[in-house]
C-alpha cells in the first residue's frame, strides 16, 4: 500500500503516519525527519537545508525529490510506504508519479487531514512544550514566527495538491480535529472501504 498523508503543519500527519506504519507493517517516510537528520549530521544537504527549515520555508524540490527517490528504492519500501510531508509542491507530486510509474506502480490513496487553522498554533506550541517536558530540544521551526511562513508555504505550494489528487480520484479527506485514536479509526475505515 502506497499512501500520502497531506495536511498543514500541526495537522497530525507525523503522529498518524507513525501509528499507521506500525499497523500496516510498512515504513513511514518523513522528508522532515530525513532533513533534520541531515542537518544534525552536518551533511551537504543538511547545510543547504538548515536555514530554510529554521525559517519555515520549503527546501528545494531537487533536494527532496532526490532524497525520496533514493529512499523508496530501498528494499523495505518494496511492500509499500506512507509518505509524510512529501510531496509538498506540484513539481514534487509530478516527480513522484513519474518515479512510481517507472517502477510500474501507483499511489493507492492520499489522505487529507482537515484541521482549523486556529488550532494549528496551539498544537505546534503544545508539541514544543511536550518535547521540553520530556527533556528534549524542540524543533527549530516550532514557534509562532516560523509557523506563519510554514502556513504560507502550505497554502501557496501544497494546498494545490488537494485538487491534483482529487482529479486523480485518489483524495480521501478526514476530520483531523478529532482525538488521535478517532482519526486513526477514520483512516483505517477509509482504507478498508
Ligand atoms: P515537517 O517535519 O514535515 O514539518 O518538515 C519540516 C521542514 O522540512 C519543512 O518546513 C521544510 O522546510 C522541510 N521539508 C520537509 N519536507 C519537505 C518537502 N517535501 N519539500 C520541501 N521542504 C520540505
Amino acid at each position: 500500500m502506497k499512501l500520502i498523508l497531506l495536511g498543514p503543519p500541526g495537522a497530525g500527519k507525523g503522529t498518524q503516519a507513525v501509528e499507521l506504519a506500525k499497523r500496516r507493517g510498512i515504513p513511514q517516510l518523513s522528508t522532515g525527519d530525513m532533513l533534520r537528520a541531515a542537518v544534525k549530521a552536518g551533511t551537504e544537504i543538511g547545510r543547504k537545508a538548515e536555514a530554510v527549515m529554521k525559517a519555515g520555508g520549503l527546501v528545494s524540490d531537487e533536494i527532496v525529490i532526490g532524497i525520496i527517490a533514493d529512499r523508496i528504492a530501498e528494499p523495505d519500501c518494496a511492500g509499500g510506504f506512507i509518505l509524510d510531508g512529501f510531496p509538498r509542491t506540484l513539481k514534487q507530486a509530478a516527480a513522484l508519479d513519474e518515479l512510481l510509474d517507472t517502477k510500474g506502480t501507483i499511489l493507492d490513496a492520499v489522505i487529507e487531514l482537515k484541521v482549523d487553522d486556529e488550532a494549528l498554533l496551539a498544537r505546534i506550541e503544545n508539541r514544543a512544550r511536550e518535547t521540553i517536558a520530556a527533556g528534549g530540544t524542540p524543533r527549530a521551526d516550532d514557534n509562532a514566527e516560523a509557523l506563519k511562513t510554514r502556513l504560507w508555504a502550505y497554502y501557496k505550494e501544497t494546498a494545490p495538491l488537494i485538487g491534483y489528487y482529487f482529479a486523480q480520484g485518489k483524495l480521501k479527506s478526514i476530520n483531523g480535529m478529532a482525538p488521535i485514536a478517532d482519526v486513526a479509526r477514520q483512516i483505517d475505515a477509509l482504507l478498508e472501504a
